[in-house]
């Protein structure tokens, strides 16, 4: 019998959405209705099972599933036998240390002998440690970011990614303790059938990121600009060069990265491109 790859993704959250999103977008198809805890996939040899993100490291771990997806944030924090494989490049946040605004704040020795609340002890102690500073921490499981304002903390260490959930609370952002992405985590002794099928999911990961991350680009240019066009072209390797009807011009097709387009676009310009055309990538095998 062919063995599937049991894969954990969040039940509802933040993670959930993109999570099952980027593994259609790999080419997995199953269905995930709201109360589901586990569907077949119908063109891969692969199971997801929909668990509590705090639970899927333990889970990995254990191997009641292969692989799973979760916060960069909780696979540190559970300091599970779990390797991380893959970053995902999604839920981009960070862990940071709060306090009330009206506090003084001068650098982590302010921290000394408070109270923390946060959901991650193991990753606050560290950072504690790091900075020699010797403070209590209180662990919370959730609404982190008003026990200042109950008294139950003098700070918090929570999830920030926009800060407005601070601000509405009457805090203040002081520290940056992590950066974290999505990621995606495997047992680290998986069988010989379940690490290939592991390794196919990574080669279409990459595929789909790298995709989002660059661009088709389609120009028409006068024939003695190819030269200079072609040295602001990155490219996966030269841009194609085809001939245009039109005596004289030449029609230019490559591949940019979304952070060097605009960049380009104004060098392209200059070097009197026209007709620029720039076209989503569905998936890229570099
Ligand atoms: P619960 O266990 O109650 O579902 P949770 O806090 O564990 O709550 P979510 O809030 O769904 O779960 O967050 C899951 C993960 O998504 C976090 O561990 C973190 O990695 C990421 N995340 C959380 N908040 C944000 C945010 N505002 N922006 C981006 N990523 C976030
Ligand atoms: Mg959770």
């Amino acid at each position: 019998m062919n063995k599937k790859i049991r894969i954990a993704v969040q039940k509802s959250g933040r993670l959930q959405e993109q999570s099952v999103k980027l593994l259609k977008e790999c080419g997995l198809a199953f269905s995930n209705g709201p109360n589901r805890l586990k569907a077949e996939t119908f063109n891969f040899p692969a199971e997801i099972l929909f668990l509590r993100d705090d639970d899927i490291p333990q889970y990995v771990e254990d191997k009641v599933a292969d692989i799973g997806i979760v916060g960069e944030n909780v696979f540190i924090e559970k300091q599970k036998q779990v390797d991380l494989v893959q970053r995902l490049d999604f839920s981009k946040c960070r862990l940071a240390i709060a306090v009330s605004k009206d506090k003084q704040y001068d650098g982590p020795s302010s921290l000394e002998g408070k109270k923390i609340a946060t959901s991650y002890p193991n990753i606050v102690n560290k950072f504690l440690k790091e900075k020699n500073i010797n403070a209590e921490i209180h662990e919370i499981s959730g609404s982190v970011e008003i026990a200042p304002g109950i008294g139950l903390a003098d700070a918090i260490c929570d999830i920030v990614s926009t800060g407005s959930t601070l601000l509405s609370n009457g805090l203040k952002e002081v520290e940056t303790v992590m950066r974290s992405e999505a990621v995606l985590i495997a047992n680290n002794s998986l069988d010989n059938e379940i690490q290939e099928l592991l390794e196919k999911l990574i080669f279409r990961i990459k595929a789909v990121n790298t995709a989002k991350n660059n661009k088709y680009l389609l120009l028409n240019s006068p024939n003695e600009s190819i030269e200079a066009i072609t040295k602001v072209l990155p490219g996966m390797k030269s841009p194609t060069v085809t001939p245009l009807q039109q005596e004289g011009w030449s029609s230019l097709h490559s591949v940019v990265n979304e952070n060097e387009f605009w960049a380009i676009i104004d060098q392209l310009k200059a070097l009197g491109a026209q007709g620029i055309l720039v076209v989503p990538i569905e998936k890229m095998i570099i």
